[in-house]
């Protein structure tokens, strides 16, 4: 397909090849760019990339013509920005800040595609493996994207298969695509960054994870056990009443309590409830699933899905209903009791 993209498109694309292609135009080193004075404003710039992802004011993307830069250092700042922001979430090792990146990145191209003309549409479509001519999509590719998808509409039992392909309708198409582009994005991170360049950013990625420790306090609060979902509640009580869990059940609710803000003192404490308690293996998996262990890696709590999947969804209620993560479940409750609007 031939497409004429013009430079303003790289700013608003930066994942496409072109883009990559006009930034490799200068033949510079990481180091030497950011030493350079544009290298220092794209790190800033890269930074409060990270923080508009973790904000809420992401839903609302300024596509206006003044919201992207046309002119070449504008748009180098704009894909620099980018660029180092995937830098900067592959040295956090937080798979939240990851996900809040890839989520943010994906709901922003798309904005910009939809005010884009259809060549266009179609053009960036294709780079991440999407096409809007497809009335149906083979079994394994639909699961592939609408894996992360939560609505009930998304489950393959709900869908219409045909020999082996699964019906879509045209204005799902549109929804596709986000995700698609959502999971290209996602699948290209964690980087494999040089240590000495995490050493070299650690205070911005600092900076990072303060804003996202933060936004967890807002979301969350204090901790509040009365809020949990059903599934939750049910993993706890099971523990406070000496029965056996599995694996995946003391996974999910270690994960989800650390994702609400408990450190691990305090999750460790709830699991001195179980009758067959070991301090020293709870702390070597709090320490683990929380990102301190060795990889480093920090897990989020399985969503509503899989943890059905998991046999973990126990007596979901009416609030169930609307929501498609124990997380979400637990921030609309709280949100609820503090009389703040859902
Ligand atoms: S629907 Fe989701 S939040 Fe509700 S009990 Fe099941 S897994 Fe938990």
């Amino acid at each position: 397909m031939r497409v004429s993209l013009e430079t303003r498109d790289f700013a608003k694309y930066p994942f496409l090849k072109e883009s990559q292609q006009f930034m490799l135009q200068n033949h510079e080193s990481v180091d030497t760019f950011l030493q350079s004075s544009a290298g220092k404003v794209a790190i800033r710039y890269a930074v409060e990339r990270v923080q508009r992802a973790l904000s809420h004011a992401a839903q609302a993307i300024d596509t206006g013509s003044s919201s992207v830069p046309s002119d070449n250092l504008g748009v180098r700042l704009e894909v620099s920005s980018y660029a180092l922001a995937r830098v900067l979430v592959s040295c956090g090792k937080e798979r939240a800040l990851i996900d809040r990146l890839t989520r943010y990145e994906a709901q922003r191209a798309f904005a910009f595609l939809e005010a884009d003309d259809e060549t266009k549409r179609e053009y960036v479509a294709a780079q991440v493996g999407f096409s809007f001519e497809e009335s149906s999509l083979p079994v394994t590719r639909y699961v592939e994207i609408t894996a992360g998808m939560k609505e009930e509409r998304w489950r393959l039992v709900n869908r219409e298969v045909i020999e082996g392909r699964v019906k879509i309708e045209p204005l799902e198409a549109e929804e596709l695509l986000k995700e698609q582009i959502r999971v290209t994005l996602l699948s290209q991170l964690p980087l494999d960054v040089p240590w000495s360049l995490c050493e070299e950013l650690a205070p911005y990625v600092s900076r990072i994870q303060e804003t996202f420790q933060q936004k967890m306090l807002e979301d969350f609060g204090e901790v509040d056990e009365s809020c949990f979902p059903p599934c939750m509640q049910a993993i706890v009580s099971a523990l406070s009443g000496g029965l056996n869990i599995t694996h995946s059940g003391r996974f999910a609710l270690t994960a989800f309590l650390h994702n609400i803000g408990m450190d691990s003192t305090q999750i460790i404490t709830l699991y001195c409830r179980a009758p067959d308690f070991d301090i020293s293996k709870t702390q070597y998996q709090v320490e683990h699933i929380s990102g301190r262990g060795g990889t480093g890696t920090e897990y989020t709590a399985p969503s509503c899905a899989a943890m059905r999947t998991l046999g973990l969804c126990v007596s979901p209620d009416a609030s169930c209903e609307r929501v498609n993560h124990p997380l979400n479940y637990y921030r609309s409750r709280k949100k609820g009791k503090s009389g703040k609007p859902n």
